[in-house]
């Protein structure tokens, strides 16, 4: 293993602007070093359904042995992402405060190459798949789309978090909604009487949602709204649009018949106008869906050897968010997500202590060997 060259990888790849959808580049880049290795490399057809210029990347690294797991990240990443340039200062990797840095998820795939360079160069025959997926940061589209046949693994880890001594294991389910309320327009200082104002109509609904933290495991938010047309016309339509999140299932829709339940007794009760009744239409979709991997399952087992093995505390934890995994997880591939050293991503302050970055390369190929036993 070779700190310089996992730099090298790391820097080459923040180098390369790849925003959801842009991910071409850094897709080719990784194929030709994983190539040159005697690696197979396979793209699958996403892109038809993603929109990006390439599909997600699957990498056999041992093509003629049976995987024993996966490891997985994401090609892509959030803007601003053009021009990157990518600052190397006491230790710490950052941008020059332009772009993001793109060490979500970079350096997950940096630490993929250093591994295949390392296994490789030792003839270490431990079969592992690497899956480098699109389009994770506009709603998980690679792994949804992602072609699991190309999948031999079992299972496997996303790279895909910051603290690298955090083993994440539960993510919560979310559902978005649209709920758009209908009333009547009217002119508003001639006959305000014959409207029905679908402002006020939602206003009065949304004061008795519950939104927010709900309980230890749930929230609740609306965070878009959009209606009316003039101030003086009395306004016919307003859509909300909002999101539910938890790590029980049956807390989801408990919540979500709730506040149906809400705008439907609001709207039935209100003072009609003429013979019309304020109406309420609802779509909701499923955003991504629950993970919970259970302590006792291998995957997390593996990584709790591996740690107590090169001395890497670890901590059993969740998360509030969704990734890639639980696609993973919900097409019957368990997986658990590991940090990588990242912080404070989604920021243009987002950094990269080599430290960090290093601990966490190093305990993905503990891993590895903990599983090829
Ligand atoms: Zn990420």
């Amino acid at each position: 293993m070779n700190i310089e060259r996992l730099k090298r990888f790391f820097l080459e790849l923040a180098s390369i602007p790849s925003p959801s959808r842009r991910e071409g580049a850094v897709a080719l880049y990784l194929k030709e070093k994983f190539s040159a290795l005697g690696a197979r490399c396979y793209f699958d057809n996403s892109f038809s359904q993603t929109g990006s210029e390439v599909g997600n990347l699957v990498v056999d690294l041992w093509p003629e042995d049976q995987p024993l797991l996966f490891l997985a990240g994401h090609m892509d990443t959030v803007q601003p992402a053009d021009n990157p340039k990518i600052i190397f200062e006491n230790g710490i990797f950052k941008s020059d405060g332009r772009t993001v840095l793109g060490a979500d998820d970079k350096s997950a795939l940096a630490i993929f190459l250093e591994l295949a360079h390392y296994l490789r160069e030792e003839n270490l025959r431990w079969p592992v798949q690497f899956i480098c997926t699109t389009c994770e940061e506009i709603g998980l589209l690679g792994a949804k789309n992602l072609d699991y046949s190309l999948v031999r693994a079992p299972y496997g880890y996303a790279l895909d978090s910051e603290d690298p001594h955090d083993l994440i294991h539960r993510a919560p389910e979310a559902i978005r909604f649209e709920i758009k309320v209908l009333g009547r327009a009217a002119h508003a200082g001639l006959n305000p009487e014959k409207g029905i104002n679908a402002i006020r109509v939602a206003s009065e609904a949304i004061t008795r949602l519950k939104l927010g933290r709900i309980d230890e495991e749930t929230t609740a938010n609306i965070g878009l709204i959009r209606g009316g047309q003039a101030t003086n016309i009395v306004p016919e339509e307003v859509a909300l649009q909002g999101e539910i999140r938890s790590h029980s299932h049956q807390k989801i829709q408990a919540l979500w018949e709730e506040t149906l339940r809400t705008f439907r007794e609001v709207v039935s009760s209100w003072r009609k106008a003429g013979d019309t009744r304020p109406e309420v239409l609802e779509k909701c979709q499923e955003d991504y869906p629950l993970m919970a991997v259970p302590e006792g399952h291998p995957v997390v087992q593996i990584a709790l050897q591996a740690g107590k093995k090169i001395g890497h505390e670890l901590r059993l934890t969740k998360t509030g968010g969704g990734s890639d995994a639980n696609i993973f997880n919900s097409r019957g591939f368990p997986c658990v997500i590991l940090g990588t050293g990242m912080r404070k991503v989604h920021s243009t302050e987002e950094y990269l202590p080599l430290e960090d970055f290093w601990k966490a390369f190093r305990f993905t190929l503990e891993i590895l060997r903990q599983a090829a036993g």
